[in-house]
């Protein structure tokens, strides 16, 4: 019987999560559906993926990560209030989704949207997770190598390597 695999660079890692505030409230949830990362790659807080690192399928573990280890302190000059006209007539981004947007030489933010209103659209470019001591109850439910192309593109296609792929 071969060793199982350990969660470490280059392998795709299955996760289900929780994620708590320090209020214990979930600001986040896997649910049934596992969500999977290419492990080294940027794709998770590096102290997130630190701690996955050595785990085995069916591991569960807890861990805990400050603001400047999750997704960093919130900063409130990225809550803007943008006038109505700048955005096209069609736009549809609901309240509590966000959209991608170019902001100079190219750079692409993603958008939180908070507030619509007849003259305003106001959006929030931190991560919904920042400035938030956050509580992961995590599960390894996979780990699998990864493909040649999804090394290349620096994340997963999908749990299996072959499904969702879309750019
Ligand atoms: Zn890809």
């Amino acid at each position: 019987m071969s060793k199982p695999l350990t969660v470490a660079d280059g392998l795709v890692v299955a996760v289900k999560f929780t994620v708590r505030n320090q209020a214990g409230e979930v600001v986040e949830d896997t649910g049934d559906g596992a969500h999977p990362y290419l492990h080294g790659a940027d794709n998770m807080p590096p102290a997130l993926e630190a701690a996955f690192t050595g785990h085995t399928v069916g591991d569960r573990f807890q861990v805990t990560l400050s603001p400047e280890e999750g997704y960093g302190e919130r900063d409130e000059a990225g809550v803007q209030q943008i006038d109505r006209s700048e955005f096209p007539d069609d736009f549809d981004v609901p309240v509590g989704a966000s959209f991608l947007a170019e902001v100079d030489e190219g750079e692409v933010i993603e958008m939180h949207v908070v507030e619509i209103t007849k003259q305003h659209v106001t959006i929030d470019t931190n991560h919904p997770l920042a400035g938030l001591t956050l509580t992961f109850d995590v599960e390894i439910v996979g780990i699998r190598p990864a493909t040649a192309e999804e090394v290349e593109h620096g994340h997963p296609h999908g749990l299996h390597g072959h499904e969702g792929h879309h750019h």
